[in-house]
């Protein structure tokens, strides 16, 4: 008798930690678990702008999913770019681009979501994100290049686009990030004596009238009086009206010479959620507090690709995109499948929200902890202990532990490592939005390749 066959799409917060639990609770001659992953890591994303700014190494948050041999799932090194619900097939392209076809009796859909945009003109050409590794670590190496090429220009105008950075999005994401970078920026220029540090300046812009608005008035105005001493120019009710390779045109008019613009204006599911042909709730997959699709049984979502009601918010609330729902969800999902699989009822996902941490770098961070309002260095501390707590392995716990002593003692090189330096890198050249197929698409193709189950 065949095995029933489990496969969980996308190996994040939700993925494996679903994967990890069912690899636990499962027997092995139980059921075969298969993991659809491009990259052979899980990444803690949350610590990605500390990587951009070298705080961090890009090695330290990609915890590997081979670090021990109890991890017995099959891995397929690749992403899925299709689901048919009806044959029960997910099509996956591989890393070596090869189309491959894999059947399931039980599907986890857990692949996060990409940045979201809007359109505006040049906004995807010219805007980087912050939501992958390879994001991180080019950001880090353009900003430095910024620094070394002004550096060597005599050419004022070519000198102000080249010193001035613009971060869009207000939310943790991104105040994390310009937050972070204009550290990098601050303590990188006094390597270069021909540049005047008062030509580089940070902007942070969005279109909201407040500053991460989750952690309430008293600490979003304490991080951003936090931002403005450090110089960075904050604007709030302005977005972008157009984006150019040298300046971007903000909504109010204004427009700031830059080669750079960093926009991390939200999330969207991943476009694999529109493969299903299934209901999406503002492009999440709509699930059901089980996290189970209505009308598939067997089919599960989570994560930021899924509407999981917050049950305990209620009035019709969804989970907001969150590691700390992701990687809970993973959980009750993984018992779930195992109660499908076994015949038992499932169960509902209901988790309170224990509140946010924000790392402005150094001995700068706010944090609200189960509702207790921090800021300074004991809401560093409960950051930083927040994450050491959250990243899955002691290796990983260890590495990062490791860079943060080892920065706070020796600080930043500030060297370049000319990865992709010659390439344009827009947001789907990083984020593959247009390896998807259609709904029509993916069952052609599953008709073809797959005609006895069709
Ligand atoms: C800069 C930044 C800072 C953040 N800070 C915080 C924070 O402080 N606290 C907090 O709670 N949350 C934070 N978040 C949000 C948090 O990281 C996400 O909510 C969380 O990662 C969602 O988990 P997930 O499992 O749904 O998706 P992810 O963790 O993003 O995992 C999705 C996985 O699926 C893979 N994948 C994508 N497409 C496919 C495909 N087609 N096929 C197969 N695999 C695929 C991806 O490579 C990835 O490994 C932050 C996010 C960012 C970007």
């Amino acid at each position: 008798m065949t095995r029933p066959r489990i496969l969980v799409v996308g190996a994040g917060f939700s993925g494996v930690e679903c994967v990890r639990r069912l690899e636990r609770k499962l027997a092995p001659d139980e059921a075969d678990v298969t993991l659809v992953t491009p990259f052979s890591y899980q990444l803690y994303l949350p610590l990605l702008p500390q990587v951009a700014s070298g705080v961090l190494t890009p090695q330290s948050i990609a915890v590997s999913l081979r670090r021990s041999s109890k991890y017995r799932t099959r891995i397929i090194p690749g992403g899925a770019i299709g689901v048919d619900l009806r044959a029960k097939v997910c099509v996956v392209r591989t890393i070596t681009d090869h189309l491959v076809d894999e059947p399931y009796d039980y599907i986890v859909l857990a692949p996060g979501s990409v940045t979201r945009t809007f359109d505006i003109p040049g906004l995807t050409d010219h805007a980087f994100g912050m939501k992958t590794l390879a994001e991180a670590a080019y950001i880090r190496d353009h900003v430095i290049s910024q620094l070394d090429l002004a550096d060597a220009s005599d050419d004022p105008a070519e000198r102000a686009s080249r010193l001035q950075f613009v971060v869009v999005g207000g939310g943790y994401a991104g105040t994390e990030t310009a937050a972070c970078l204009q550290r990098l920026t601050h303590a990188a220029v006094k390597r270069y004596p021909r540049l005047d540090p008062g030509l580089i300046k940070w902007h942070l812009i969005d279109i909201a009238p407040k500053l991460m608005p989750e952690l309430g008035d008293k600490l979003g105005r304490s991080a951003q009086e936090v931002l403005r001493r450090r110089g960075i120019e904050i604007s709030l009710g302005v977005s972008i009206a157009k984006a150019g390779p040298e300046e971007v045109t903000f909504t109010d008019g204004r427009v700031v010479p830059t080669r750079t613009l960093i926009w991390t204006a939200g999330v969207v599911a991943s476009p694999l959620m529109a493969t299903l042909g299934a209901e999406t709730v503002k492009g999440r997959l709509a699930v059901t507090a089980e996290m189970n699709v209505p009308g598939h049984d067997g089919v599960f979502a989570l994560g930021d690709s899924a509407a999981v009601p917050d049950l305990a918010k209620g009035d019709g609330a969804v989970c907001p995109p969150t590691a700390q729902h992701a990687q809970r969800q993973g959980r009750k999902v993984a018992d779930n499948v195992i109660a499908a699989l076994r015949g038992r009822p499932l169960e509902p996902y209901e988790h309170k929200d224990l509140g946010l941490v924000v790392d402005l770098g150094g001995k700068d961070a706010v944090s609200k902890p189960l509702g207790i309002e921090l800021h300074g260095v004991p809401a560093q501390a409960v950051a930083r202990g927040y994450h050491l707590g959250a990243l899955r392995t002691n290796v990983a716990k260890t590495r990062v532990l490791t860079n943060w002593m080892l920065n706070a003692v020796a600080g930043d090189d500030f060297v370049r490592t000319g990865f992709q330096s010659r390439k344009p890198a827009t947001l789907k050249d990083f984020e593959y939005t247009d390896a998807y197929l259609t709904p029509e698409q993916v069952r052609a193709h599953v008709g073809r390749t797959q005609p006895q189950r069709s």
